[in-house]
């Protein structure tokens, strides 16, 4: 293994028609990839793609924005197809199921999305998620997946903070994915342990550059989240775990490391974080 897609979604419809092929390239060129469920059925078939591939690990878990049905524009994910999530909650022992396979390795992705909420109801209802999810993980000592997105408004992250705050210690070091924070909101996550996952997003704007370069390279790890945000230059193309070698290249330049650094560090970190 060279390098690890340490976020991204192959389960998801968007590859039923050659979903066999992008894995497959992928591990010929040694990228290893975790799958990351976002409610029950894309848990589920994560937890499928792994008894199939060496490479190819999963986490299980249920997503702040499939606790409400709505439906999602496909010009904000950067793919060509919207969708309906249906409303769902979150089911320990089903969940607990997967989480016990070894090659799940972490529970969620799982947190804050104030992007799309309206109203304190929700909120209270993405907290009681997150927190029976944290149980979950100190209860099968894996890792969380953390989703975390501000609105214009409201910051999720200092949500967020408090809501893990009196867990830390108990739960595994974890991963902040996507990181799209304050820097003061950053050092704080860097003292509770976190790690952060970075994606295509680095590599067209310039937004995240200090936030990069300030944290310690031992707590970074990349993604694609596939198949939304593909990187340069793919932008407005279907994203798939091949092309986290872009992310890495822009890794490379923000911390000032040759590529084959940032593939040998960002995949041993991977490795650690999530016990592969
Ligand atoms: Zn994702």
């Amino acid at each position: 293994m060279k390098l690890f897609d340490a976020h991204t979604h192959t389960q998801f419809s968007a590859f039923d028609k050659d979903r066999d092929a992008v894995i497959k390239r992928a591990l010929d060129q040694g990228i290893g990839m975790i799958n990351v469920g976002s409610q029950k059925d894309t848990s589920v078939k994560a937890v499928e793609l792994v008894q199939k591939y060496d490479g190819v690990y999963a986490t299980v878990g249920l997503h702040p924005i499939h606790l409400e049905k709505s439906y999602h524009d496909p010009g904000e994910l950067g793919y060509e197809k919207g969708f309906t999530s249906r409303a769902e909650e979150f089911e320990h022992d089903f969940y607990k199921k997967l989480a016990l396979n070894p090659k799940v390795v972490a529970i969620g992705e799982c947190g804050f999305d104030y992007y799309r909420t309206n109203g304190e109801e929700i909120k209270v209802m993405q907290k009681q998620a997150l927190v029976c999810q944290i149980d979950l993980a100190i209860e099968v000592s894996k890792p969380l997946m953390i989703h975390c997105r501000s609105s214009k408004t409201d910051n999720a992250y200092a949500d967020l903070i408090k809501a893990i705050g009196p867990y830390i210690g108990r739960i595994k070091p974890s991963v902040m994915h996507f990181f799209a924070g304050s820097h003061e909101d950053a050092d704080i996550l860097v003292d509770m342990g976190f790690s952060f996952t970075f994606g295509g997003v680095i590599t067209f704007v310039h937004d995240y550059d200090k936030v990069v370069k300030k944290i310690p390279i031992e707590r970074i790890i990349i993604e694609t989240d596939a198949p939304y945000v593909a990187p340069a230059p793919f932008r407005g193309q279907r994203n798939e775990p091949l092309y986290v070698k872009e992310v890495a290249k822009k890794m490379a330049e923000l911390k000032n490391m040759t590529y084959e650094e940032i593939c040998e560090v960002t995949l041993g970190n991977t490795k650690r974080i999530f016990s592969i």
